[in-house]
């Protein structure tokens, strides 16, 4: 399950983490669990035809910039959740890369 933090104070919450609130400079944070589906807000392609898409999700602001692992094209808007490897060391890359929700 991804994580994301909110503050305790202004209840603004977001991801990635934060070791304090952005908005209230507010250190007083806790971490929260992230829904299980995101939503693909744009993509792109890069020059070797890696697909990266940026996805946000419901009630956290800010996002994560990971690949998209499907075979298909994204589409923005579309629901993605994230699929994780089988050995897990808790990096940003034990996300192998985000793929469609359904
Ligand atoms: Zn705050």
């Amino acid at each position: 399950m991804l994580k994301g933090s909110r503050c305790t104070s202004c209840s603004r919450s977001y991801i990635p983490p934060f070791a304090f609130c952005p908005h209230c400079v507010d250190s007083k944070v806790e971490y929260v669990d992230v829904p299980g589906e995101g939503r693909v807000v744009t993509w792109t392609r890069t020059k070797d035809g890696t697909v990266l898409v940026f996805v946000a999700f419901d009630g956290l602001e800010g996002g994560i910039l990971h690949r998209y692992v499907a075979g298909s094209d994204p589409v923005e808007g579309m629901r993605v959740r994230p699929r994780f490897r089988a050995e897990r060391v808790g990096s940003i890359l034990d996300i192998e890369g985000f793929e469609p929700a359904r």
